[in-house]
């Protein structure tokens, strides 16, 4: 067992694995199995059927669950699987409060999917946390937040929206997808439980789609595990295999994502055909002290609104090529979207208006190609 004590890094690489007894292989093996057998009925080695539980998925579980401060994580099948796991935890007549500019798939789920079952949502601007107070209502059981948001990267005071969740009665989950346990640990400002779509960063290599909660909650620990186990959204073995292959690179990774993200942001804000840059690592951030201080770092993600219209912002997009006008986000190539068009299109036009998700937005997922090549991209797709 590792301890917290040890180094990010050396979790990383260490958490949950052993050697394997019979042979001695270094990494952990992939097994391949549906099932296991039992000496005895009724009896078994710790493992009874993959769906309960397989050695490569409980290795990388052990892994995410260490680098989050948490003791208890379960790999799903995709971060969209893992938030409606963790949905499980309500009944009908529910209420949740969520942060306004919630990831687009998140708010389909909950709007879509959870509301026909008579679970309550409120969308809410929680950067400042104080709003919530009006929202909160006799029945909400959760709280569900991202920080920084996604595509306008506003922060929210993990801190002090844990406080207001639990005087409330309430769970506080951290969708953490865009930071990654290297630069930020919701358990470990008060929140009961975090999320990843491992899919980003976590997997980092734009090689699969994957899912993760972690929580230090006995009581939740435990509903989650029946929970996960009943609904049966759990990865596959291969996948968890990846993942775990993937963690141990993560502190890099995210160093160099960061590296690279402060140059673009940098480079971006001085140019003139740039109207604005969203990047919590910059001065200009107006959450630049709440990122400095809730976070070890400012991540990879950099938005950018562009002057002109549609045409130039389309032009721009198709103007890349070391960037690649995609999807996703968290991978070690460099990718670029456009919200409005793309990861948010599914939001009502009225709300992305609202939001300020307009025509102009751009969204980049900064990788850790060489950092002269990114600028190079970016001045040649402007100009
Ligand atoms: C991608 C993403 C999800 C959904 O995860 P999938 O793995 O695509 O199901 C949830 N939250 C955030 C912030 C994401 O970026």
């Amino acid at each position: 067992m590792q301890s917290f004590e040890e180094g990010f890094e050396t979790r990383a690489i260490h958490a949950g694995h052993s050697i394997e007894p019979v042979t001695g292989a270094v990494t952990t093996p992939i097994y391949m199995t549906s099932t296991f057998a039992q000496p005895t009925p009724g009896e078994h080695l710790g493992y009874e059927y993959s769906r309960s539980g397989n050695p490569t998925r409980a290795a990388f579980e052990a892994c995410i669950a260490s680098l989050e401060s948490g003791r208890f994580g379960f790999a799903t099948a995709s971060g969209s699987v893992a938030t409606a796991t963790i949905l499980q935890l309500l009944k009908t007549g529910d209420h949740v409060i969520c942060c306004d500019d919630l990831y687009g798939g998140t708010q389909r789920q909950f709007n879509k999917l959870f509301a026909r079952f008579g679970i309550e949502f409120s969308y809410v601007d929680l950067s400042d946390p104080s709003s919530m107070d009006e929202h909160i209502r006799a029945n909400t059981r959760l709280v569900w937040i991202e920080s920084p948001t996604n595509p306008l990267l506003k922060l929210i005071d993990i801190e002090a929206v844990s406080q207001r969740a639990h005087a409330a009665g309430a769970w506080l989950a951290v969708d953490n997808t865009f930071m990654s346990p290297y630069f930020q640990r919701p358990l470990e400002l008060g929140a009961d439980i975090v999320m990843h779509s491992t899919t980003k960063y976590i997997a980092g290599h734009s090689d699969l789609v994957g899912g993760a909660i972690v929580t230090d909650d006995d009581d939740l620990g435990e509903q989650l595990a029946f929970y996960t186990n009943a609904l049966g959204g759990i990865q596959s073995t291969f996948d968890s295999y990846l993942c775990l292959r993937s963690v141990k690179t993560l502190a890099v990774r995210m160093q160099a994502h960061e590296r690279n993200a402060i140059a673009v942001a940098k480079y971006l804000e001085d140019h003139p055909a740039i109207d604005r840059v969203l990047f919590p690592g910059l001065a200009s951030h107006p959450q630049h002290e709440l990122a400095t201080r809730q976070m070890s770092g400012y991540g990879g993600m950099v938005s950018a609104y562009l002057k002109g219209g549609i045409s130039e912002t389309r032009k721009f997009l198709e103007g890349v090529s070391v960037f690649t006008l995609a999807e996703s986000l968290g991978g070690v190539e460099s990718l670029v979207e456009h919200p409005a068009l793309m990861t948010h299109a599914s939001l009502p036009a009225s709300v992305r208006d609202e939001l300020g998700i307009g025509d102009t937005l751009v969204r980049l997922s900064v990788g850790i190609e060489s950092e002269a090549d990114l600028l190079a991209d970016l001045d040649q797709a402007l100009s």
